[in-house]
């Protein structure tokens, strides 16, 4: 337990904390216990968690380069999307960044105003700390694939409207089918709502292992939530060394 504590002291400096709070032991701590199928939580069944997506995904990807080559097609096919009337106030369409043959795919909400004027997602403060959680958890951008259920970004942020979702969330499933990843990590209540079909607490959803089309996906929170609460921060690195932990697994028994 000390070299858990060591470590997440080390997490804490390398997200760029100046005063460190002592780490508590975490009551929750056996709900990091993980499953190969989607696990109930055990405290009276607060959450019955949806399986999302059983149908396995067509997997048209061989390599990387495959990989790489369906993405730019995919993102030539969509850049202009006008489905939704969120095209009409969007700078730039933000489709996702990073390794096309990525093993860890990070999944956000939407757009924010900094994505909306760069066209690349998580830039903005909320995206610079993720970077510093990646780097603390030993985690290159270029490595991992971040995307999120929207596209484009909402007026003044706002949470995506369900229909809107319906619309946008086919590409996000479409960009998970090419790329593949080992693992999925949903950063927030929106995103995990939207792949899970849940309305469940993010409390409630933490700490579970669950599989999206065949493929283990886990939920955090949004580095939003870090930047408005410490409080979210020891929960964070939780879910990172589960996420972790899991990704292990699925190497090595590959
Ligand atoms: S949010 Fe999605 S569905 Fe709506 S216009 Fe943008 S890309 Fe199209």
């Amino acid at each position: 337990m000390k070299r858990k504590k060591l470590e997440y002291i080390r997490f804490l400096i390398d997200m760029g904390e100046s005063l460190i709070p002592i780490p508590i032991e975490n009551k929750n701590a056996d709900k990091t216990m993980a499953s190969e199928t989607p696990m109930k939580k055990s405290d009276g069944g607060k959450i019955a968690p949806t399986i999302s997506e059983s149908a396995k995904p067509e997997n048209d990807a061989k390599s990387a380069a495959d990989k790489e080559s369906l993405l730019d097609e995919f993102y030539q096919q969509i850049k202009n999307c006008t489905k939704c009337p969120l095209h009409r106030s969007r700078n730039k369409f933000v489709f996702g960044a990073g390794s096309a043959d990525a093993d860890i795919m990070f999944i956000g909400e939407a757009p924010g105003g900094d994505e909306d004027r760069t066209g690349i997602p998580f830039v903005g403060r909320a995206g610079k700390l993720l970077d510093r959680i990646l780097a603390a958890a030993g985690l290159k951008r270029r490595e991992i694939y971040i995307a999120n259920v929207l596209k484009c970004r909402p007026p003044k942020n706002r949470d995506p409207l369900p229909a809107e979702e319906e619309m946008c969330l086919p590409y996000l499933h479409r960009q998970i089918e090419i790329i593949q990843p080992k693992i999925i990590c949903c950063l927030g209540r929106v995103a995990a709502h939207a792949l899970l079909h849940t309305k469940a607490n993010m409390s409630d959803m933490r700490g579970i292992l669950y599989k999206f089309r065949e493929i283990p996906m886990i939920v955090t929170y949004h580095p939003a939530a870090l930047l408005r609460s410490d409080k979210y921060k020891r929960p964070t690195w939780e879910d990172f060394q589960f996420m972790l932990e899991e990704l292990e697994k699925i190497k090595r028994s590959a």
